[in-house]
């Protein structure tokens, strides 16, 4: 069985001393998130999620969601886990007072999801989704709508549901088919089919609010004739009272490779009640401030299932004896050594590791970006965080999310042909982490997303500005001989993402396929520079803390930073070599050829 206890030290280094939470959350406006305060929701979180969230995990695998009749079952377990969320309050963390919530930084209510999402990744897409719905519908609902649904969605009663995808179009959104019909009453009449619609249907809420893409009438063709319509699956009286049923049913759900607690539905909406949300037909606009909020989430979902492989497999190092360490036997009276001891097993330790805690160190980052982009007085702050939110959200769902899925394989791969075998937790891992590399856009759109969209982006100025505050940043620890060993690499880094940055431009200007070549490339080389940033940040703390502790808290972070520097940046080399050696060689055969 694959074993979690939630990273609560690791999560309270990053808060408190890495981000420096407190003092940010106050200048923000966020009095009540006192160190007390952040050190609590950490700990219980933790209590919460592996006490009563963990335990649901293997059996919503095994059981899966069930279908009969248009009805959604979820897996045993599920119906009293989420009660018992709500219940607690934990769906509330960062929504506002206005609507039931409880009005805490945005920051602080992540590091919970990664619980959550480590404890049962599936079951954490059903307030994943609500907190996203919310997201949208308080920046683009009317009044109205949000006095009327908000209050419901925070406490969790209920959920909500985002619907994009059609059978003959999920990446290229312009093609969608659906239609929305004005009523005379100010509403619209839906009409057509989602499939793959996570949550679309199931047995946890009383109602379920999706947030529909579709067409009007008079739309012009294409991503710029799609609008956002929100559309209840229980109509709600003016009372707030559940009303009659809408419109729209659930055909069907996938039976699929992982996530198996998750309903992933096909969903009809046949004459389906709506809600416009936003303005007519700039509806995709309004649904990408929900999926810039899940997309980080996603994100999020590679580190979860990469912290849980980590301890599993460290666990079963620790434990499984095979072989003799290369220098000798470590434990003469065992008839061999655990396998710890061997160099390979420890690159595969290690690497997930040194990317896991950069990542967490790095989401922890972007998060209070996110809450500065929001609330900070200063209008060239906001836009300064606005700048880096862009151009590292995509940074963070794909990058993110192909190390956890690596991590969850490696890790697998360190229990040999135990990780293949069901009983030990690790395949479900790999099974559950993979689709968090295809939705929410698949990760090579996010990697054209970061080379087409966010770099050119205002004449270049989010990437100019990552720039100059990566190299403010070094030259700031350049005398320190302390930390030459991390702040070299991570210049070098610098200096490469650089020439990259000023090639495309040049390159892509001469040939449209450049960008798209070098996309994957380049958006892993802006990753390792980001997670290296965080971790010759982390080192240049722990240098200071390190004699007197004994723990070995601060000792091991400065360890596993000189392995990411040593180790895992010089990556960005390669990655350098092949995205400048251009298109040609991509590009030269023929379809036929393949
Ligand atoms: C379990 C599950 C849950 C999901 N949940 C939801 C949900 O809740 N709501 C929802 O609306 N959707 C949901 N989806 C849909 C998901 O977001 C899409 O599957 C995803 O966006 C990819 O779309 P597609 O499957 O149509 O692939 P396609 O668009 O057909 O793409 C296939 C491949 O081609 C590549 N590709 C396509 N176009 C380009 C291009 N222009 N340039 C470069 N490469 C390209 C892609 O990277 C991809 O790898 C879910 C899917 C699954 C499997």
């Amino acid at each position: 069985m694959a074993i979690y206890k939630a990273p609560v030290r690791d999560m309270q280094f990053v808060l408190h001393e890495l981000l420096e939470a407190e003092t940010e959350f106050k200048a923000l406006g966020f009095d009540e998130a006192s160190s007390d305060l952040i050190d609590t929701i950490l700990e219980e979180g933790a209590k919460f999620c592996e006490s009563v969230i963990f335990p649901t995990n293997r059996v919503g695998d095994e059981q899966g969601c069930k279908f009969d009749n248009g009805h959604v079952t979820t897996p045993a377990g599920f119906q009293e886990a989420y009660k018992a969320l709500c219940e607690a309050g934990w769906m509330s963390l960062a929504c506002d007072t206005e609507f039931g919530g409880q009005g805490l930084p945005n920051t602080l209510s992540v590091f919970f999801e990664e619980m959550l999402q480590s404890a049962n990744m599936a079951f954490s897409l059903y307030p994943g989704l609500t907190r996203g719905a919310y997201v949208a519908m308080k920046a683009y609902a009317s009044d109205e709508l949000k006095r009327r649904f908000l209050p419901k969605m925070v406490e969790g009663t209920w959920s909500g549901a985002m619907a994009l995808t059609e059978s003959h179009c999920g990446t290229d959104l312009g093609m969608l088919r659906t239609r929305a019909e004005p009523q005379e009453d100010g509403g619209f009449h839906l009409n057509g089919t989602k499939i793959f619609i996570t949550g679309g249907e199931h047995d946890l809420a009383e109602n379920i609010i999706h947030l529909v893409l579709a067409r009007l009438p008079d739309a012009p063709e294409g991503t710029k004739g799609i609008s956002m319509f929100l559309v209840p699956k229980f109509l709600v009286n003016e009372d707030g009272s559940l009303g009659e049923r809408n419109g729209m049913s659930c055909g069907s759900i996938e039976h699929k490779m992982g996530i198996r607690g998750a309903s992933t539905c096909v969903m009809n909406y046949e004459n389906a009640k709506g809600w416009l949300v936003g303005e007519p037909n700039r509806g995709l606009h309004a649904m990408f401030s929900m999926m810039n909020h899940e997309r980080i989430m996603v994100g999020q979902q590679g580190l979860s299932q990469a912290e849980v492989a980590y301890q599993s497999a460290v666990d079963y190092a620790r434990e499984r004896v095979q072989g003799r360490a290369p220098t000798g036997p470590k434990f003469p009276d065992q008839p061999a050594d655990p396998i710890i001891v061997h160099p390979d097993v420890r690159r595969m330790l290690l690497n997930s590791r040194a990317q896991s805690e950069g990542a967490r160190a790095l989401l922890g980052w972007v998060s209070l970006l996110t809450d500065r982009e929001e609330r900070h007085t200063d209008p060239t702050e906001r836009e300064a965080a606005e700048d880096l939110v862009a151009l590292l959200t995509p940074v963070v769902k794909a990058f993110i999310t192909d190390m956890g899925t690596e991590a969850c394989n490696n890790c697998l791969q360190v229990f040999g042909g135990h990780g293949y075998i069901t009983e030990w937790g690790m395949e479900q891992l790999v099974r559950d982490v993979r689709i968090s590399q295809i939705y929410e856009g698949a990760n090579g759109i996010h990697a054209m997303d970061l080379v087409s969209r966010k770099l050119p982006m205002h004449q270049g100025r989010p990437v100019r500005r990552y720039l100059e505050f990566l190299n403010a940043f070094v030259k700031e620890h350049a005398e320190d001989q302390e930390l030459e060993e991390f702040m070299a690499p991570l210049g070098e880094g610098v200096k490469r993402l650089t020439k990259a940055t000023e090639w495309l431009a040049k390159a892509g200007a001469k040939n449209p396929d450049e960008p798209g070549a070098a996309a994957y490339d380049y958006l892993r080389l802006m990753a390792l520079i980001a997670i290296g940033h965080m971790w010759a940040k982390s080192a240049s703390i722990a240098v200071n803390k390190v004699d007197g502790d004994n723990t070995g808290f601060y000792r091991t972070k400065l360890s596993t930073a000189r392995y990411f520097m040593k180790r895992v940046m010089p990556q960005t080399l390669g990655l350098l070599a092949s995205l400048t050696s251009g298109s040609d060689t991509l590009m030269a055969p023929d379809a036929e050829a393949f």
